[in-house]
Parts: C-alpha cells; structure tokens; sequence
C-alpha cells in the first residue's frame, strides 16, 4: 500500500505559514472532490525553533543571542512599522481589515504583523503540525534513496532525533546574519558602532549625533524614527551616491535640518566621520543598515542554492522550487 509522504517544513514565519496554508488549501479540495484518486494527504511537520509563529515578526528585548545561546533570528525594533502598506501584504484569503475588525491606515505597527500571522496560522487549522522549540540542525539528502535525512533538536528538553522525510520546504528567512562592513578606524575608535538589528528603542539616541551607513529600507526608516525621536544629527550615507553633502533642507526630500546625506565613508578618525568626497562630520553613534548574508549552514553544501546573497536566487522555479533537485 502506498505510504503518506513525509514533508518537513523548516521555520513557522510568513513563508512556513503559507506552506501550511497551501497544504490546508490542498486537503480542502481533496475532500471537496471526494477525492476520486485516493490521494494520501502527506504527513506534515512544520519545526520552528522559537516558542511562537511568525518569525521576524516577534519582537524581543533581547540583544545578540537567543536564550540557547545562537544568533537571534527576531531582528525588529520596537517602533518598527512595516515599510510596505498592509494591502500589499496581506493574504489573498484573510485581509488586514477582517483581522482586526475595521479598516485602519496603511501603514500598521510591526505587533498587528505578529498578530495577524499568528491568527492566520490558527484560521489555517495547521498549527498542530507546527513543533516549536525545535531547531533543524542538519538536512541531508541521498540522490540514490531519494530521502531527506533531517536532524532536529528540541530546545526545551534538549535532546536530537534523526527524522526522514520525502520532501524539505526551507521556509527559514535569509534576513538575519547581518552583513558588516570593515573601515579603517573601526577598530580604534570609541564610539558605538552598531548594526540595525540590534536597535530596541529609539529614546536613547535623543539629542545624539547619528551615522547610518545604508539608505535602503532599514537606513531610511531609522531614520524617520531618529528624526521623531529627537536626534540632534543624522548623517544619512550612501555609497553609491556621487556625494553632494551637506544637502539642504530646501532640497532635501527629509524636510528637516538635522539629516544630511554623504556618499559612502573614506575612514573614520575618532569621532570624525570622512566621507569619500572629503566632508567630514563628528558623530556620537554609528549605525549599520548594510542588508544580511544568507546563510543556511544546516543544509548540505550541494543543496544550497547559489548566488547566496540574492533576492532571485537563479536556479529557482517562480523562486521557490529548485531546478537542479530531484525533491
Ligand atoms: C527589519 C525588517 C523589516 C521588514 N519589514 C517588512 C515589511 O514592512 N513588509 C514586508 O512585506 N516585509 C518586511 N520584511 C521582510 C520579511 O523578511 C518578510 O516580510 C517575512 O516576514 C519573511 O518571512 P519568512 O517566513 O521568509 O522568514 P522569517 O520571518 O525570518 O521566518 C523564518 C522562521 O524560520 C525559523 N527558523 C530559521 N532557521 C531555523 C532552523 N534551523 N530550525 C527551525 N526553525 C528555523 C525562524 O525561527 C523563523 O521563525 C522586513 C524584514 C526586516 C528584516
């Protein structure tokens, strides 16, 4: 008789969510149909190594580590609104406004985000499959038996079992290993340099002279927040502008005196910032917002998919299945 097939979901945020929900959405039309084939519903675990759903989305105190001791995967702040409007965001099945009863503005705060993850996962029916406190430690895949051989270790009463499975989804986010950029006098200056994802609150940096190295996404919208929360000084650089700093507050799409803009840094003296086009500026932080490495060091080193650090990875169909693999 034919077995069920083994399907391993690794993490349980937005992306292992939708796997889950896909799955639901499967065995919904199975039984719609009456299911004439007798197809066997796959047995499915979803191992998530925090103890709640939605990844990134769950916001922490905690600075560097999680309490086993490895890189935090949670990496928000806590004024942390989502940069994109929730309409963009949102589940074709379940929107934002039915989640919370009316419809509030565009842009939401990073904890309706955990929220509604958390509560599409119960609407799916799925969170039985999910194991939390389990972290994957090690997949590994045999081209001749076709089996995923999985090593799964449970945090709470640590402990490791080897699982197989038919089919690995890694659903386990690539934004956290933070990418940090070397400049001559780091190492001897002493003030704070720190990387996006280890700013809390913003209140500490009221009255303060800023550095943030980046202007994507988390470089301008630290900045927005430091503006509200009263810096003295934003120097805001980018190293891929040509570098016409100081801009003015005329023709500053900021609107406010207390941003300038600087191409990328030459080096750093001290205090004194000095930007490739020879500008300097005293600064009392340094703030990096220089994007993340994709790492998985869990998977075989031929399952990995590279370019590692690429939005659109090659290789991937629709940018999620891989072209090269058999599963
Ligand atoms: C600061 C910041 C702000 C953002 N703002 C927005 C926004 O406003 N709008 C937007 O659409 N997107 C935003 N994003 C992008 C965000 O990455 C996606 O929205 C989405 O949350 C990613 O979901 P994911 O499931 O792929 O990854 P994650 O949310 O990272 O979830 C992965 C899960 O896998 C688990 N996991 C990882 N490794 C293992 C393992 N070995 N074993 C077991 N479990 C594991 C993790 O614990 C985690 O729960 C933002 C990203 C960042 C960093």
């Amino acid at each position: 008789m034919e077995q069920a097939k083994r399907i391993c979901i690794i993490g349980a945020g937005a992306s292992g969510i939708c796997t889950l929900k896909a799955f639901a959405y499967y065995k919904d039309q199975l039984e719609a149909n009456g299911n004439p084939n007798g197809e066997i519903f796959p047995e499915i675990i979803c191992y998530e190594q925090m103890a709640e759903p939605a990844g990134i989305w769950n916001y922490t105190w905690r600075p560097g580590t999680d309490p086993t001791g490895r890189i935090l995967h949670s990496v928000m702040y806590s004024d942390l609104y989502i940069n994109i409007p929730k309409e963009a965001m949102e589940f074709r099945d379940y929107t934002f406004e039915e989640h919370i009863g009316f419809n509030c503005p565009s842009f939401i705060a990073r904890g309706m985000c955990k929220d509604y993850l958390d509560a599409y996962l119960e609407k799916s029916g799925m969170k039985p499959c999910v194991q939390f406190s389990t972290r994957i430690e090690e997949v590994n895949y045999s081209k001749e038996t076709k089996i995923f051989t999985v090593k799964i270790s449970d945090l709470k009463i640590k402990s490791i079992i080897t699982k197989e499975f038919d089919y690995v989804a890694v659903c386990a986010g690539h934004l956290v290993l933070p990418f940090i950029p070397e400049y001559p006098g780091f190492d001897t200056t002493d003030i704070r340099i720190i990387y996006s994802r280890d700013v809390r609150g913003l209140d500490e940096y009221r009255g303060r002279r800023v550095m943030v190295m980046g202007s994507s996404f988390s470089g301008e919208d630290l900045c927005c927040l430091l503006l509200k929360h009263g810096v003295k000084k934003i120097v805001l650089s980018n190293r891929n502008s040509k570098g016409t700093s100081p801009v003015s507050a005329q023709n500053n799409k900021w609107g406010s005196d207390a941003l300038v803009t600087a191409p990328g840094l030459a080096k750093l003296l001290g205090e004194t910032c000095h930007f490739v086009d020879g500008i300097t500026h005293d600064v009392d932080v340094i703030i990096l917002c220089t994007c993340y490495k994709h790492s998985y060091d869990y998977l075989q080193q031929d399952l990995i998919v590279e370019p590692v650090n690429n939005h659109w990875p090659l290789n991937l169909y629709k940018g999620v299945l891989p072209l090269t693999a058999d599963n």
